[in-house]
């Protein structure tokens, strides 16, 4: 039955995948003749895909395809997005592809009416049907749940994420408030935790867990970076630009002009007339949102004292004093600038001047120690200033989160819907600690979903009493032992930093002469990748990640991994006079690394420890929910509609971690049938044998593959359904349509 379909294979050919026939096997390579097209390529037997005749088939569910490989999968979404259906799935997981559109009536009312209480199938492919099951096993099953949502910057995860809400808010009278409060707070976290990036012109630089009944969301490692500078065409922080439109606040903020007077946004891409209009309207979005939060027009000041704060800081500059040969002083074009911060911020000019250029530094002795003041260079006073900025807008965000869980009623349900909205594996030209850390959060992310797949795919099984045996899959627990093992990653890098003169080159050496003979981590120079010739081995290290190779650059991870204050300025923030500044500095996690204390190494946690301890904890959440994954692919890099780039989809897929589910499913019996559906749904085409119709659905199965010459071993009979290995469900199908 095979021999006809398994000729025809998807190949590379001018950068397509293009379909066509194997004509030689040689030593090594294979010969395929391109279809319509009179020529051959030769290729490695790894760069072919089998695929079925019919190239204009697609299916809901992949499952239902004679191949499952990444070529066919690939194909398969293809054809449907280009026929507007950006939903698949792979078994229980749901592909989505962003079209880039408002697709009519994709999330009508109605539609979200109709996916109630429908099981997964019934309808087309849905995000709707996935919180719709979520929603139902966790009745059912007395359980909680979560949906992971995953994909790379601009992929749709917010999106789906908003759709999922809605969902739950339109459908389920009890959640009601909690989700319309949940649904409220998006602005807000929009416009503070998002920027435009050239990838997404409204992306998350957080990841955000939210549980949907317990009414509570969790927040993870903001993108720091950003608020003192961004690259061109990426901006900062919406809530700047917010503030920035609104001229009935520039005179209480004092700011005036465009982008080009602030130096932390004129690094970024400029404003439109448009864009003006746009975050007017945002703001007073936000305005309404905060209130209707319990913000009070008190507190809401505040916080845009802070922000203007923060932008006047940022025009603070520093230059060499003449009266001390080390130290530094304000400069006199920013003396403005300074006044202006130091009234925002609540705090006396003259002290932030001194407590930007100096240093208060205690020595360590038994008895008390002696304190001294040192004079800062401009760069450590540049540096300072930016780490205090960081500090604040850090510790507001979190603080809004916290304002933000306090307004949603607390949910009284013993079970809960969680949804995980997390940045998938990145890399770019140049990969730093935020790739680094987000990297680390995907190879956990990556095993867990290849443990839940597994475990989902078992649970199938037995529910119908069906015997399969050991399914194999592929692991990345040796990248995580990398990362987190006594000797690994996260450790060398925090014991860099305790040290009295890390730098980053004897970091990145520790790195290579501990972890040398890791077969997860390679030094620059001996990786195949070509843009790594050009980095000296000190530059960093490559991570070979599940999904691929990453080289990472570790000149700013110290700074980046110990964004600290020094006690000078943390101590300062205690005199202000803004009530709500002063409210983000009083828990005391400032971290001091340099200090030799033990007691204050358990205190003062590195920006990787503290994501470390979050991933635990969401991941020991996560085990205890049964989980629904959606996967978010992007069609393009260029955010338009109808444009499939194959490779650069294809390039997600296995950073997605495709391959190993494929896998999984080919060694199984991915496409299941109930009995009655098989039976009523083939019973028209065998209307000849009237005896056959007549009999219990089970045995009409049994009879059907007999009569049509299938193997034993190409199905199994469970409980309720008929099993099918890779691909013989479709062929099942397509004979009896044929005959
Ligand atoms: P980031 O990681 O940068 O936050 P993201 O995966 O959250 O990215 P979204 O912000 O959800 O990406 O989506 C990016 C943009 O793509 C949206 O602003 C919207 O224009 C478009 N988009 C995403 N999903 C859909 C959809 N289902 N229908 C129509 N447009 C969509
Ligand atoms: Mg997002």
């Amino acid at each position: 039955m095979d021999d006809q379909f398994s000729t025809f294979v998807y190949t590379k050919h001018e950068n397509k995948l293009a379909v066509g026939k194997i004509i030689d096997i040689g030593n090594g390579k294979l010969t395929v003749e391109i279809l319509n097209s009179m020529c051959a390529v030769e290729v490695n037997y790894n760069e072919v895909y089998p695929t079925e005749a019919d190239q204009e088939k697609d299916v809901d569910d992949h499952c239902a395809l004679m191949y499952l490989n990444e070529a066919t999968l690939l194909q398969n979404c293809k054809r449907r997005y280009q026929r507007k259906l950006i939903y698949t799935y792979l078994a229980h997981i749901l592909v989505s592809v962003n079209p880039y559109e408002v697709i009519t009536d994709l999330y009508s009312l109605d539609n979200i009416r109709k996916y109630k209480n429908k099981s997964l199938g019934v309808l087309p492919p849905h995000v709707f049907a996935i919180a719709d099951k979520a929603h139902r096993d966790m009745r059912r099953l007395n359980c909680s749940q979560a949906i992971v949502i995953s994909g790379e910057s601009g992929a749709g995860k917010t999106e789906s994420q908003k759709h999922i809400l809605r969902f739950y808010c339109e459908n389920f009278g009890q959640l009601v408030i909690i989700e319309q409060r949940i649904l409220e707070a998006n602005p807000i976290l929009e416009a503070f935790g998002n920027a435009k990036t050239t990838r997404n012109s409204n992306s998350s630089r957080f990841g955000k867990f939210f549980d949907v009944c317990g009414g509570f969301v969790e927040h993870y490692l903001l993108e720091k970076s950003r608020i003192i500078s961004s690259n061109p065409k990426e901006r900062n922080y919406h809530i700047f630009y917010y503030l920035l439109a609104s001229q009935e606040l520039h005179d209480d903020l004092h700011i005036y002009g465009d982008v080009q007077n602030f130096q932390y946004l004129k690094s970024g891409d400029s404003l439109s007339d448009e864009d003006i209009m746009n975050f007017k309207k945002q703001l007073e979005n936000l305005i309404q949102a905060l209130d209707r939060i319990g913000f009070s027009s008190k507190q809401r000041n505040d916080i845009f004292k802070v922000i203007a704060g923060i932008l006047h800081l940022g025009n603070v500059n520093f230059e060499e004093t003449k009266v001390n040969a080390r130290g530094c002083e304000i400069s006199n074009v920013s003396e403005q600038s300074l006044d202006y911060a130091a009234e925002l911020l609540g705090l006396d000019s003259d002290e932030l001047s001194i407590n930007l250029t100096t240093r208060i530094m205690t020595t360590t002795k038994r008895g008390g120690g002696t304190v001294y003041s040192i004079c800062l260079k401009p760069s450590e006073a540049e540096n300072s200033k930016n780490s205090l900025t960081k500090a604040i807008y850090s510790r507001l965000f979190d603080e809004i989160v916290a304002a933000i869980n306090r307004s949603i009623p607390f949910g009284d349900s013993v079970n809960y819907i969680g949804i995980l909205d997390i940045a998938g594996f990145e890399y770019f030209e140049v990969n730093s600690f935020e790739q680094f850390c987000i990297n680390y959060a995907n190879e956990k992310m990556q095993h867990f979903f290849n443990e839940r797949i597994l475990k989902s795919e078992q649970q199938i099984y037995s529910e119908d009493s069906l015997e399969v045996g050991q399914v194999l899959y592929s692991d990345n627990l040796d990248c995580i032992e990398l990362f987190e093992s006594t000797n690994g990653l996260l450790n060398i890098l925090d014991e860099e930093s305790r040290l009295p003169k890390p730098t980053h080159n004897h970091f990145t050496e520790t790195v290579h002469a501990r972890l040398k003979n890791h077969p997860r981590l390679l030094i620059p120079r001996k990786s195949a990748r070509k843009e790594n010739r050009s980095l000296r081995d000190s530059d960093g290290f490559v991570v070979r990640h599940y999904a691929d190779e990453v080289t990472y650059q570790s000149a700013q991870f110290l700074g980046k991994n110990h964004d600290t204050l020094h006690d000078s300025l943390f101590n300062l923030m205690h005199h202000t006079s803004n009530d709500l500044l002063k409210s983000l500095f009083t828990s005391n996690e400032n971290s001091m690394p340099n200090k030799p204390s033990s007691t204050n190494l358990f205190k003062s946690r590195s920006v990787s420890h503290k994501f470390r301890s979050q991933l635990d904890l969401l991941l020991k959440k996560l085990r205890e929910t049964q989980t629904h994954f959606v996967r978010c692919f992007k069609p393009n890099q260029d955010q338009v509609l109808e444009n499939f780039e194959e490779f650069f989809v294809l390039k997600q897929l296995n950073a997605a971690g495709m391959p190993s589910v494929l896998s999984l499913m080919q060694a199984g019996y991915p496409s299941r049938l109930v009995f009655n559906e098989l039976y009523a749904k083939y019973k028209p085409y065998i209307s000849e044998i009237k005896e056959l119709q007549r009999l219990d659905p089970r045995i009409f199965c049994q009879c059907l593959f007999k009569s049509l010459g299938f193997n034993d071993c190409d199905y199994k009979f469970g409980l309720t359904k008929v099993f099918f290995r890779a691909g013989k469900f479709a062929a099942f199908d397509q004979l009896l349509k044929q005959d």
